[in-house]
């Protein structure tokens, strides 16, 4: 690892401002906030991420980012709360199952112990030649530098949201069912303090995979905020090479309302398959107003997947992302509602 200056403010406004100074939007910017730092430490270590000056936020003394709030109707996450701690939340285990059911999904307790949920959604992508820099090809890590897993070992990348420039799958467990429940996503920078909806918080590779969101340049996240609302049926399936912990090959985080038999509204959030957190508009569109049964929801899953680019390695996920998605939605339409 290279040496690296450590910084550990206790102020917020500090904390932003020093980050902000040199800060940019590439994966090697120079001054980088360190949470829990189980992305970043490793990626440290591989020699992929080569911050000058880390600033740890964990000691941060802004109550409201520690804290877990239900007090107005809505979800607020402050964004130093640990996996755990939202997973052990009884309120948010009640009232928000599908959060907590992929934050049990998306990693081991330890990890969960470290790990801060600001910087979850934040997450890299596991690409094996991201993550080894002797490999020269690599749009993410070396801007122009070609994707050595377009025609190479690209059993795990994405199939939807891809581009030409990069097939890196986003990884993440929490972040789909974050996208079903409409989240949003307050963030504080040197022009203050902003909400986004965090269905853009994240960008898709196209021609510039190295810049990985739309926060500005030194911008924190502070709080998750998930909107209340009507008792759904929702649940979260992941499918992988083996039941510990291991990253999706597919999967889908499925909210439903329904009159009878009949699609009142449904969100759904794909994991496993895409460049980043996916929202499955096209097979919502499909299913609202529509009897839910085995053709309904197969017909929704062809939707969806219809536009999915394929490589050598990775055909298997259509079929794999499609089985998924029906399977969801039947299981999350035979719930009973809480
Ligand atoms: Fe790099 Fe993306 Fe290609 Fe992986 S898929 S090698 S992260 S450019």
């Amino acid at each position: 690892m290279r040496p690296f200056n450590y910084e550990a403010p206790t102020d917020l406004a500090t904390a932003v401002a020093r980050a902000s100074v040199s800060a940019n939007a590439h994966v090697n910017s120079p001054i980088q906030y360190k949470g829990g730092g189980t992305t970043l430490i490793d990626l440290m270590k591989l020699d992929v991420m080569r911050p000058e000056v880390l600033v740890d936020i964990t000691g941060l003394r802004d109550e409201a980012m520690h804290r877990i709030d239900h007090s107005a109707g809505e979800l607020r996450i402050g964004s130093l709360v640990s996996m755990a701690a939202l997973h052990e939340d009884e309120s948010t285990v009640r009232d928000y199952p599908l959060l907590t059911e992929s934050l049990w999904q998306g990693a081991s307790q330890q990890l969960r112990n470290m790990a801060r949920l600001g910087g979850n959604v934040l997450q890299r992508t596991r690409c094996s030649y991201f993550r080894d820099p002797s490999f020269e090809q690599c749009n993410k890590r070396v801007p122009g530098s070609g994707c050595a897993a377009l025609d190479g070992a690209n059993r795990g990348h994405a199939i939807l949201g891809t581009s030409e420039h990069c097939i890196a799958l986003y990884a993440g467990d929490w972040a789909p069912a974050l996208i079903a429940l409409d989240a949003r996503v307050e963030v504080l920078g040197r022009s203050g303090l902003r909400t986004l909806e965090f269905k853009d918080l994240h960008r898709l590779p196209g021609t510039t995979p190295h810049i990985e969101t739309n926060l500005v340049p030194g911008e924190l996240i502070t709080a998750i905020i998930v909107p209340g609302g009507p008792k759904r049926r929702s649940l979260y399936r992941k499918i992988r090479d083996r039941q510990s912990y291991q990253f999706a090959n597919a999967s889908a985080a499925v909210a439903l309302e329904l009159d009878g038999d009949v699609v009142r509204d449904v969100r759904i959030g794909l994991g496993g398959v895409a460049t980043i957190p996916w929202r499955a508009h096209k097979a919502e569109q499909a299913l609202r107003s529509q009897r839910l049964d085995e053709a309904s929801a197969t017909a929704a899953a062809d939707a969806e997947f219809m536009d999915a680019t394929t490589r050598k390695g990775n055909l298997y996920k259509v079929s794999l992302g499609k089985a998924t998605l029906v399977r969801s939605l039947l299981e999350a339409k035979a719930m009973e509602v809480a």
